[in-house]
């Protein structure tokens, strides 16, 4: 039983999000989506409403969606798994997310951080331009599923 965790903040979760984990639900037995409850990151949307829009963008019958708080290293005792999985999309994640999975491995030697490079397509979108464009009142839904671009004109009306 292969089992990889895909953590994130998710704020919203988006179609690069989306692609990346119906790649890889072909490729592990499991993955467990992990959305951080984010004490450390300032997000648009609560926890919950993260969890469900996740939820609902990621049916493969394989893939659940489970929160988390704290090290991501002891996510993944908890869990009896091994895989972290990551987007890599240009050079400039490439610092940062060599740099996490270092320290997850010094964290716990067991621990391998597995990179999918995104789909073309998806190569240049990220949960912060999504925000940016919804706030500026773009058209979100060539970014995200029509029930994220729903909820984002919920969320950033009463803003503009
Ligand atoms: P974080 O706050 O941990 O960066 P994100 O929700 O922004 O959380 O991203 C979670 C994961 O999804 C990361 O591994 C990131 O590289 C990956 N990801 C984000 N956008 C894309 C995309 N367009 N294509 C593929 N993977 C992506």
């Amino acid at each position: 039983m292969i089992r990889a965790v895909f953590p994130g903040t998710f704020d919203p979760v988006t179609f690069g999000h989306e692609s990346l984990v119906a790649r890889a639900s072909g490729l592990f037995d499991e993955i467990i989506v992990a959305v951080a409850a984010g004490v450390h990151k300032q997000t648009i949307f609560s926890l919950e409403e993260r969890l469900k829009m996740t939820e609902k963008s990621m049916p493969q019958n394989n893939v659940c969606v489970e929160s988390f708080d704290g090290l991501l290293a002891d996510f993944l005792r908890a869990r009896r798994c091994r895989i972290i999985l990551r987007g890599l999309r240009a050079v400039s994640d490439f610092e940062f997310e060599s740099q996490l999975a270092r320290i997850n491995k010094t964290l716990d030697g067991d621990i391998e951080t597995l990179f999918l490079p995104p789909s073309q397509e998806y190569m240049h979108l990220s949960s912060t331009v999504v925000r940016e464009v919804a706030m500026l009142g773009g058209d979100a839904a060539k970014f995200v599923s029509a029930h994220v671009a729903e909820a984002l004109v919920q969320k950033v009306a009463p803003c503009r």
